[in-house]
């Protein structure tokens, strides 16, 4: 489990246990779903429809052996039957909010019945978009939920009537992969619910997340050209794991992310002109445009690697970047040829 993760979550159930700090622990455990979601709104908002329903660890032990789509609608199933079925004892986010349909689901239950090749196709039939809004109103009402609650309700319990309610919702399949769960929760208090449902349980299906997409882009990258369209190695990027790099789909620069479109500008201006990248462009030292706009801090860099690749070519430039990337971190690699280009490019050719 990421450390990270795994301490903050040590630390919220540690706080969750006093009466005296029950209120710090509540505030930490949103702020703490708040940076998990932060990786659910990357992976919504950075990937083509089709991740979402690719299973690149298919027949594997794991919950990375299931897809992207499958992933969310199953936190956030588990989280809105037990936030409103088990505590606040109100309408479920699916039904209030009309998600069922908006996101086109065949089924309303937790998916854990499913399995193999029925995940793949139950996640295609998903609208990604609308999934994406549905897990974020059910974050939002299960953040309300738990600022609401005190101390003394962290004791409650769930009697026979809520568990003959949760089993005439049919929101858990009677498949027997799936039918435990109602004893499951129905044997935990709301701090066992709190501790599983809202806080554990996401961050392993989150990580299982982190490796799918991982793996994604991997497959992507696989025989793709490495050196970006603005004169950056995707080999030597920060952003690898996260990124196919911008001769695949799986785009997720951060720049191509926040421009209009979702298009980088030098990948559409190097498109419009028809050629392979900024290194073949005659206006390249004056261009100002996308990556290279001055304010940029990786625009001198970029610019600089760019000239090196029209003066050496693109299997110099890699031996280069590699050189630079064992003697030094990526932040100072930057640093080092981030201030003019000229000198940048000075630097490179003496490395
Ligand atoms: S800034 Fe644009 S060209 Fe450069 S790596 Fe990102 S998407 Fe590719
Ligand atoms: S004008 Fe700028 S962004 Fe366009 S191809 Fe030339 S260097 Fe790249």
């Amino acid at each position: 489990m990421n450390k990270d993760w795994s301490e903050k979550n040590k630390e919220i159930q540690k706080l969750l246990s006093k009466e005296a700090t029950f209120g710090e622990a509540i505030r930490k455990l949103i702020e703490f779903r708040n940076e998990l979601f932060q990786q659910i709104t990357w992976i919504a908002e950075g990937y083509p429809e089709k991740a979402f329903y690719q299973m690149p660890y298919a027949g594997i032990e794991g919950y990375h052996s299931k897809t992207l789509a499958y992933s969310i609608w199953h936190i956030f199933r588990i989280e809105d039957i037990v936030a409103h079925e088990m505590i606040a004892e109100d309408e479920q986010t699916l039904f209030s909010k009309k998600f069922l349909k908006k996101t086109g689901s065949p089924i309303i239950t937790t998916g854990n019945e499913l399995e193999g090749q029925d995940i793949a196709e139950f996640s295609k039939k998903l609208n990604v978009q609308e999934l994406y809004l549905y897990a974020k109103a059910v974050k939002e009402s299960t953040d309300n939920i738990l600022s609401r609650l005190q101390y003394k309700d962290l004791k409650r319990k769930s009697g026979e009537e809520t568990k003959q309610k949760l089993i005439e919702s049919k929101c858990v399949s009677e498949n027997e992969n799936a039918f435990w769960l109602i004893d499951y929760w129905c044997g935990k208090d709301i701090k066992g619910l709190i501790q599983m449902p809202f806080s554990r349980h996401w961050i392993m299906h989150i990580e299982a997340m982190q490796r799918i997409k991982n793996r994604l882009c991997k497959i992507a990258r696989k025989g793709i050209d490495p050196v970006a369209i603005c004169g950056l190695s995707c080999n030597h990027c920060f952003l690898g794991e996260w990124c196919g790099g911008c001769r695949t789909e799986y785009n997720t620069c951060s720049f191509a992310i926040c421009s209009e479109g979702r298009i980088c500008p030098n990948v559409k201006c190097c498109n419009e002109k028809s050629i392979d990248g900024c290194y073949e462009c005659s206006e390249l030292e004056t261009c100002e445009k996308g990556f290279f706009v001055p304010s940029n801090d990786g625009a001198n860099a970029a610019k600089a690697q760019s000239l090196y690749i029209r003066k050496y070519g693109k299997k110099e430039f890699l031996k280069v970047q590699a050189r630079l990337h064992e003697k030094y971190e990526f932040e100072k690699v930057q640093e080092i040829i981030g201030q003019d280009y000229k000198e940048a490019l000075r630097i490179l050719e003496e490395n």
